[in-house]
Order: structure tokens, then sequence, then C-alpha cells
């Protein structure tokens, strides 16, 4: 049997030269933030006001992890479990299944990439082999606030990463390894920063209004 990094060598989206679907015809929207800074809460939102499919990367790698038979579930359980980016070509694939799915079955064309890119090669592969984003929707918040979310979200989520010490990790990785995407495509003029240490409702409020400036309208 192939090793597992072969295993991951060989899925399409990683060697693909091209784009696998026209920015054109496909709307996709980058969603950032920290751990806990209310990425998944107004996708939810907006998937309930807007046209958007919402595909979180981490939704989709707990649902491969939990696939009967899936090759990468034991890898996936460990990247989670310390808070590090599981190999990029996994979730890169997950996410273009996903996009073709919601497109042949269900006719969307906006996307609410919730979660990724976590780096900056992420990013650019994406783009390169996948989608290229519209912009990038970014939620700011502090740790503190951060924290407490997320300590009160393992009461109920029963996610294995929901206690001090994996939060500990994802923090480091967030700021080491996810900031300096935000970075980069702030530097292009391709972000839209939301300060996040509010409620939610007043947070949703100020989404809308970004939006719509950005060509989005409310209920499109
Ligand atoms: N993850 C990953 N690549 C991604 C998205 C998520 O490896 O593109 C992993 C990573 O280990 C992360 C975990 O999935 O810590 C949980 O991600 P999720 O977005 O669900 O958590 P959030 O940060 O939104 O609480
Ligand atoms: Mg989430």
């Amino acid at each position: 049997m192939a090793s597992t990094e072969a295993q991951i060598q060989q899925l399409p989206a990683a060697s693909r030269g091209k784009p696998a679907f026209d920015p054109e015809k496909i709307t996709v929207i980058f969603v950032l933030g920290g751990p806990g800074a209310g990425k998944g809460t107004q996708c939810e939102n907006l998937k309930r006001d807007y046209s958007f499919k919402h595909l979180s990367a981490g939704d989709l790698l707990r649902e491969e992890q939990d696939r009967p038979g899936s090759q990468f579930g034991q890898l996936i359980k460990d990247y989670i479990r310390e808070g590090k980016i599981v190999p990029m070509e996994v979730t890169i694939q997950l996410l273009e299944n996903a996009m073709r799915a919601a497109i042949d079955d269900e006719g969307k064309t906006k996307f609410l990439i919730d979660g990724f890119p976590r780096k900056v090669d992420q990013a650019h592969a994406f783009e390169a082999s996948v989608c290229p984003s519209k912009f990038t929707l970014f939620f700011d918040c502090s740790e503190e606030v951060m924290e407490a979310r997320l300590l009160n979200r393992g009461k109920t989520s029963g996610r294995a990463d929901d206690n001090p010490e994996s939060i500990r990790k994802r923090f480091r990785t967030f700021v080491e390894t996810s900031m300096p995407v935000v970075d980069e495509f702030s530097a292009q003029d391709r972000v839209v920063r939301i300060e996040a240490n509010q409620p939610p409702t007043a947070i949703y409020d100020i989404v809308k209004v970004r939006l719509a400036a950005r060509g989005i309208a409310f209920g499109s």
C-alpha cells in the first residue's frame, strides 16, 4: 500500500496547474480569524440571508476523519488535537470536492470558505488550483474574548480541541502561521477587517454593511 505521503501527492488538486473554477462565475470569500473569533456564527447568519454556500474547512476535515475507510482519518485526528495544520493537499481536495458538489447539485455560485487558508502556501495553492478569491472577511478578536468563547463552547461542542491545552496551541498556530495570510492579502487590499470583540448581532450589522460596500447586496 502507498504511504500516506504518496497518497496525498496523488490528490488531483495537488498537481493541477490552473484553477478548476472561473472567478468570473464563482465567488469565493475566505473567512478568517482566530479560533473562537466568530467565523462559524457569522457564516450561519450569512447563509440564512444570502445565497452563499458555507464550507468550513475544519468541519470538512472532521467529517473526513470520521468517514469509514478514509485513508487520512488518523492523520487528521492527530493534527487537529495538536492544533496543527493538516497537509494542505488534503484540505484543498475536500474543499474542491464540496464546491463541485454544491455547484452541480445545488446550483450554488457564491462560497464562504470558513477557516481557510490558514497558511500562506495554502492560500497560493488554492487560488492557483481551485479558484482565486474575491476577498477575505477577517474577524479581528482579542485572545481573551476568544478563549472565553471557546471554553464556553467546549462545554457542549464535543470537540477534542476545545480544551485549554489545545486552545493555547491553536492560538500560537494562528499568530505564527495564519496571520501572515491576512497580512499578505491586506497588503493587496483584499481584506475586509471586522472588529469582533463585540456581541454577534453587532458584528453582523457591520458585516452586512461592509459586504454591500464590496458589491454583495443583502439577500443576494
Ligand atoms: N484545520 C486545518 N486546516 C484548515 C482548517 C482547519 O488543519 O484549513 C484543522 C486545524 O488543526 C484546526 C482545526 O482543524 O486547529 C479546527 O479548525 P476549525 O476552523 O474548525 O476551528 P476554529 O479555529 O474555527 O475554532
Ligand atoms: Mg469554526
